[in-house]
């Protein structure tokens, strides 16, 4: 046996053979779906759910994932809001114009040209690169979402998923999805996909909540961000970095701050949503919500001074063709 060497391979994931599909959920995963390792460890229970995380790439998944009727359940009626009126709408509109405004001047060196926004919702991301001078067009699984915004605001929405459309490679300058990734099945199916409708030169952009984030680490299975299940993946800005670079693509790392995403993860982590609260209740949660509102801007810049803000923002830039 003299001179033979002997690599240890790493351990086998600490959990057990999947069982079949209980009724409600896909087969459970037996690897990471994001960087193939098998080095699982258990992350949070959440029954009737269960997240798992890569030792490896240290991205978080729900694993099993619901079937379509069960995650179908918890994107309810409404879960868009499209009443003009409404201030959610307002809001919808405020966002994302903050969204695409301190993203802009990363793409100075774009040559104009079309932005492709997937899972766009009722379009603010469109309105607000159309201003900034982009062709503009989405993609959104939700009917009403993509009629509303349509009709609201002239912007062409395309009604479904990436998948159900046959599109000419190389046709958008910028594809964005701003707090939409997680919501992915196959995000690293999705994401060669969009590298290949990417013009060469083009940038893939990519905002999500930020499992590294400091709310996530202090307030670990409370974290409002988890949003089980809907949030079906968790992912590290250094893991979508990597992927970004072995897909040929130049990955450039934004920072993690956000002003709105803040509080949302410091309210909703704090006053986990509760419904049925009697109307005593629903005051005070109003006058904690607004006392959390108030406090949030100096929680987010304290958050992101620890180079651990709320949100992780990559862009992927496609190289140039060559001349
Ligand atoms: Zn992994």
């Amino acid at each position: 046996m003299n001179g033979s060497t002997w690599i240890p391979l790493p351990p086998p994931s600490k959990r057990p053979a999947p069982a079949p599909a209980a009724p409600g959920f896909l087969a459970a995963a037996t690897g990471c779906p994001w960087c193939g390792s098998r080095v699982l460890e258990s992350f949070v229970d959440r029954a009737p759910f269960h997240l798992d995380s890569c030792r490896t790439c240290g991205v978080a998944f729900v694993n099993p994932q619901p079937d379509a009727t069960l995650l179908a359940e918890h994107y309810p009626k409404g879960y868009y809001a499209t009443d003009p009126r409404s201030r959610a709408v307002r809001d919808h509109l405020r966002w994302k114009r903050y969204d695409v405004s301190r993203l802009l001047p990363h793409l100075r060196k774009l040559a104009p040209g079309r932005w492709l926004d997937v899972g766009c919702g009722i379009g603010g991301v469109l309105v607000a690169a159309k201003r900034a001078g982009f062709g503009v067009e989405g993609v959104e699984l939700s009917a009403e979402a993509a009629k509303f915004g349509t009709e609201r605001f002239g912007v062409p929405i395309h009604i479904g998923a990436l998948d159900d459309f046959s599109i000419a490679p190389e046709s958008y300058s910028v594809i964005s999805l701003f707090h939409v990734f997680e919501h992915l099945r196959d995000p690293a199916g999705d994401l060669e996909r969009m590298v290949g409708l990417l013009r060469p030169g083009g940038a893939l952009v990519i905002e999500s909540p930020s499992i590294e984030s400091l709310s996530a680490g202090l307030f670990g299975d409370r974290w409002f961000h988890l949003e089980v299940p809907r949030h079906l993946f968790h992912f590290t800005s250094s893991a979508i970095a990597r992927r970004f670079e072995e897909l040929g693509l130049r990955a450039e790392r934004l920072g993690s701050h956000h002003a709105a995403h803040g509080a949302a993860s410091l309210f909703g982590s704090l006053f986990p949503p509760k419904p049925g609260l009697p109307l005593w209740r629903k005051v005070v949660r109003r006058g904690a919500y607004l006392a959390t509102k108030a406090l949030s801007p100096i929680a987010a810049s304290v958050e992101s001074a620890t180079g651990r803000g709320s949100v992780l923002r990559v862009i992927g830039w496609k190289p140039p063709a060559a001349r």
